[in-house]
């Protein structure tokens, strides 16, 4: 027997062979997963992992695709995406939510709403998971996951223990964390404060209004393409002032509302994106001096 044949015995539908990821990412792009597994619980998982350890299969975590690129001759191995079995969202103290790493994170905002817990009104303005905004140290309007962690419960790959981990013990940087590739995030405790229910729900749609005003929507994109170096020289602005704005490859393009989003139109390829990208650097490098850093993921081959 083959390992797709093994694989597919042990693990039934929640194992799918040559997935397109297209649908999986926000640009909607990408080729194929040669393994596309969503795990019923956790034990499915670890056991999944046992298995793809032993034929040396790669595997990378998913989470909404919000923030992912993924190459147009897909990704070898397995992905992996949490899915409804880990979106369990619970009060643990008056001011204290624990949400699984697949909740979307307007989910927990509305969730922090309706139990009167202030603070994390900013996640009704992320399009991920919580998974992937632990990951990304996700945030806008003066706040961001650092600010509000307690602590996560995470997988690790290598040698399958699970644990939980104190935001003390994870550094937290701009759009980016020291947690390591090796582990999947489970869930995650998050602490608010205590307010009043009508404070909290001005407060988001006041955040959702100014996303509204500031960033294209209904539009195929990951969101900002790069990371903003400091609060006054912020990427959308360095590519303006490079005169980049209106630069395109194929159908991938960039947004007219908000110059650090690049949209795939309808008919683009990830290269074309990845093309845009770096003729973008290139000219923000040649003009500006600075070497822009990406802030979204791109995988595959
Ligand atoms: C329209 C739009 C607006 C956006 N606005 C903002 C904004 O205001 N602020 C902001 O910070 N971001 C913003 N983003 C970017 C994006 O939404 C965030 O980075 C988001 O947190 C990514 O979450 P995700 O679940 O989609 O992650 P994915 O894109 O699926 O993954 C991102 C990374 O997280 C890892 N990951 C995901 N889940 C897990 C897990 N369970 N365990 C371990 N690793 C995991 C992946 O491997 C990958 O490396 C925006 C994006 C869009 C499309």
């Amino acid at each position: 027997m083959n390992i797709k044949e093994s694989f597919k015995i042990k693990f039934g539908n929640n194992l799918k062979e040559d997935v397109n990821l297209a649908s999986y990412s926000w640009f909607n792009l990408g080729g194929n997963a040669e393994f596309f597994f969503k795990p019923n619980n956790i034990n499915q998982l670890i056991e999944f992992l046992i298995e793809a350890k032993k034929v040396k299969l790669k595997t990378t975590i998913l989470g909404a695709g919000s923030n992912t690129l993924f190459r147009d001759k897909g990704v070898k191995g397995a992905v992996i995406k949490l899915g409804s079995n880990f979106t369990d969202i619970k009060i643990i103290g008056d001011d204290i939510i624990e949400a699984g790493a697949a909740t979307l994170d307007r989910k927990v905002a509305n969730f922090a709403k309706a139990n009167n817990i202030a603070n994390l009104e900013f996640l009704s303005c992320i399009p991920g998971s919580i998974g992937g905004a632990v990951i990304m140290n996700s945030g806008c309007y003066e706040n961001d996951i650092s600010k509000v962690l307690l602590s996560i419960k995470i997988l690790n790959k290598k040698n399958l223990k699970e644990s939980e981990i104190k935001k003390e013990d994870i550094k937290f940087f701009y759009r980016g964390t020291s947690l390591v590739e090796d582990i999947i995030i489970i869930s995650a405790k998050f602490k608010g404060l205590k307010s009043d229910r009508d404070k909290i729900e001005k407060k988001q749609s006041d955040f959702i209004e100014k996303k509204k005003l500031s960033q294209p929507s209904q539009i195929k994109t990951c969101g900002s393409t790069f990371k903003n170096i400091n609060k006054d020289r912020k990427a959308w602005m360095l590519i303006k002032e490079s005169g980049c704005n209106n630069y395109s490859e194929g159908d991938a393009a960039i947004s007219q509302k908000h110059c650090n989003f690049f949209i795939n139109n309808g008919n683009a390829k990830s290269i074309d994106i990845e093309n845009l990208i770096n003729k973008v650097k290139q000219t923000v490098l040649a003009k500006t001096g600075v070497n822009l850093e990406l802030e979204i993921k791109i995988i595959g081959e």
